[in-house]
């Protein structure tokens, strides 16, 4: 296993997919991610762990999955993840997409019902500072999310859960899962 960048994401996680093994994966990004856990955390429905599907990609595989040669992910600073709340249950995309956006990133994407695209693009990293799209619709002009941004519990302690979880995902599935 690789270090771990914040207290639930390891950097093994974000390694490009098609086997190349590269990785060049951005702090801040990860960062950010942490706060969507945080957040998630608080809420009555608490979070059991954010899945990252795709996160550093080589240009090749960028291509290969249908994006560009220097595309947000091929820069470090994007990750596609789908998130499960403490019942097991996935979060629907665009309350995800809500808590992207009101953490700070400025790259949003809702992929499918579940899963979510974020990046955190600005004026120096990339060709332009600011998407909030939907792929499924092809919108690329969405204002916000804000109306399904869950509302934080006030039974429950807003702080991080600092236990490791060492997840092991293949095609999209969990194979193995615990806690140390
Ligand atoms: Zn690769
Ligand atoms: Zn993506």
């Amino acid at each position: 296993m690789g270090n771990q960048i914040t207290p639930h994401f390891n950097v093994d996680e974000f390694t490009c997919k098609c086997g190349c093994r590269t990785n060049n994966i951005t702090r801040p990004l990860v960062e950010k991610l942490e706060k969507v856990y945080e957040y998630l955390n608080a809420t009555s429905r608490g979070v059991q762990g954010i899945y990252i599907t795709s996160g550093y990609r080589c240009p090749r595989h960028s291509v290969a999955v249908g994006g560009s040669a220097d595309d947000a992910h091929t820069r470090g600073i994007a990750a596609d993840f789908f998130a499960l709340d403490s019942a097991g249950t996935r979060y629907e995309s665009r309350i995800l997409a809500a808590v992207c956006e009101y953490v700070g990133f400025s790259g949003i994407g809702v992929i499918d019902k579940t899963a979510v695209h974020a990046d955190i693009r600005n004026a120096s990293n990339y060709k332009n500072a600011h998407w909030f799209g939907n792929e499924m619709t092809g919108n690329d002009n969405i204002e916000t999310w804000r109306e399904f941004l869950p509302a934080i519990a006030a039974n429950v302690p807003h702080e991080t859960n600092s236990k490791t979880r060492i997840k092991i995902l293949v095609d999209d599935k969990t194979i193995y899962e615990s806690e140390v």
